[in-house]
């Protein structure tokens, strides 16, 4: 079973110690670079990006205007192509109605295609309980899991780990999960590839129970449509008897025509493909042909008090390409477990507040993870501004108090007085000019600020003096 994220500390904790792992900043830094620059490669094959950003933007905008509407055709269709739907208010129910559901087929085992959703509401562990194991079935999923890690990339979970260490979880930990890693195994990509194909392949042909997520639901067939690269999704999709999805409610989009758009943007931001090469769409069921019972289990989990927000609703557009994650020189020097979440980067910044609240310190801290450069904004495919909604969450963040914040407060309410009233402003500051060798190098309540910036030198006269002096 993967560690999980909970008591992680705040970010800049979390990130002081990343930044001095030397492997993991080495490993980031290689895949980051490459991932960014083949993307801006493939999308600049595209003349009609920028239009097909546009339109991506508008489809996820009305669909989310017009959700209640979206979801409840959506139910209908997959209950017409003989599926069940079932709906999730919150984490603890969605892991009740999986659980309930693997328990009623007699298994004990399910197999995985990667699905964030489920790791957002920690299913594996909640199966565990249960006694159900949960097999991950994607490469860098199950590398994850094996390692009895966190993801730390939405679409490479593995990235801060290199081949020698992939190789070492491998031979250390595949035995006691199935069958074990080949003798002499090294750490060559094909080597490694074919350990993971042999060892999950036992697992896909044994399987009776899938779980998976899903990229997009269509509405108006109730069509359900994964993208992967590896294979291991169809065969989730199709070898087993029973298939669960759970899916975000804001994954739904209306038409066929809807999806034409994503699937020029989401494998070009991704994978830096101008097409994916597995894409896997599953309508209810059909006889002798896939699994025979599907479930699926629609979650809000946060979604909709995040829909209610004016500036924050825009996050729920997020198709996960983690083009977002790739150009940001945080995440790159940070690492993704620094954000204490399943999402991480500037899209967990802006995402995990606000599905989870900011009760937490983690959660307090993330939109404070992050220097506003807007990389992530220009290159997201459906148009988050992503520093906006920092800058209104640090909002929320400082309404809600804290120590720091009550004193930043005070002083905010100190100078505007003072600034509505010009004879104290003057005297003020010809008192401060007057006393200069008397300040302190480091004010008390400002650590934060003359940790790593000294404080500016206090002028010798006011400017208001100065200039009318210059004046006569
Ligand atoms: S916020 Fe935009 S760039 Fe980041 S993962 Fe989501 S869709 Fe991709």
């Amino acid at each position: 079973m993967s560690a999980t994220f909970v008591g992680m500390p705040s970010f800049p904790v979390a990130a002081k110690e990343a930044v001095h792992d030397t492997t993991l900043r080495a490993n980031l830094r290689h895949a980051t670079h490459t991932i960014r620059d083949k993307r801006a490669k493939a999308v600049a094959e595209l003349s009609d990006w920028q239009q097909l950003r546009e339109a991506g933007k508008q489809i996820k905008d009305h669909t989310l205007r017009h959700l209640d509407r979206h979801l409840v055709r959506l139910e209908e269709s997959v209950v017409r192509a003989g599926g069940t739907v079932h709906w999730a208010a919150d984490a603890d129910e969605a892991n009740r109605i999986v659980a309930d559901l693997v328990k009623a087929t007699g298994e004990r085992e399910v197999v995985k295609v990667k699905s964030m959703a489920t790791q957002e509401i920690g299913l594996n562990e909640a199966l565990a309980a249960e006694g159900i194991s949960a097999y991950e079935t994607d490469l860098a999923e199950l590398i994850v899991q094996l390692g009895h890690d966190r993801p730390s990339h939405i679409l490479v979970p593995a990235i801060h780990r290199n081949r020698g260490e992939i190789r070492d979880i491998f031979r250390e930990e595949m035995g006691s999960w199935g069958r074990p890693a080949p003798d002499g195994l090294t750490d060559s990509p094909a080597e490694l590839a074919e350990a993971a194909r042999l060892h999950l392949r036992e697992k896909f042909l044994r399987a009776k129970v899938g779980i998976s997520g899903a990229n997009f639901m269509v509405a108006e067939t109730g069509t359900l449509v994964v993208l992967e690269s590896e294979g291991n999704g169809r065969m989730c999709l199709t070898l087993p008897e029973t298939l669960i999805s759970v899916v975000g409610i804001e994954k739904v989009i209306p038409t066929w025509q809807d999806l034409e758009v994503f699937l020029q943007t989401l494998p070009r931001s991704s994978t830096a493909e101008r097409m994916n090469p597995y894409t896997s769409m599953w309508t209810g069921t059909t006889d002798g042909d896939g699994p025979s019972v599907f479930h699926l289990v629609l979650l809000d989990n946060g979604r909709t008090d995040t829909l209610a927000d004016e500036v924050g609703r825009q996050a729920l557009r997020c198709i996960r390409c983690s083009a977002c994650l790739n150009v940001c020189p945080v995440y790159e020097r940070a690492g993704g477990h620094a954000y204490g979440s399943v999402y991480p980067g500037p899209i967990g910044a802006i995402l995990s507040p606000q599905l989870r609240g900011t009760a937490s310190e983690i959660d307090a801290s993330l939109p404070y993870a992050s220097s506003l450069c807007g990389a992530c904004y220009e290159v997201c495919p459906v148009a988050i501004d992503i520093p906006e909604v920092l800058v209104h969450l640090r909002e929320r963040v400082a309404e809600q108090g804290g120590k720091g914040h009550r004193l930043e407060k005070a002083a905010m309410k100190a100078a505007s007085w003072a600034m509505d009233r010009p004879a104290v402003l003057a005297a003020a500051e010809r008192a401060a000019t007057r006393t200069r060798g008397l300040h302190p190098k480091n004010p008390p309540g400002a650590g934060a600020w003359t940790e790593s910036r000294a404080l500016p030198e206090m002028p010798g006269e006011p400017f208001r003096d100065w200039w009318k002096k210059r004046s006569r």
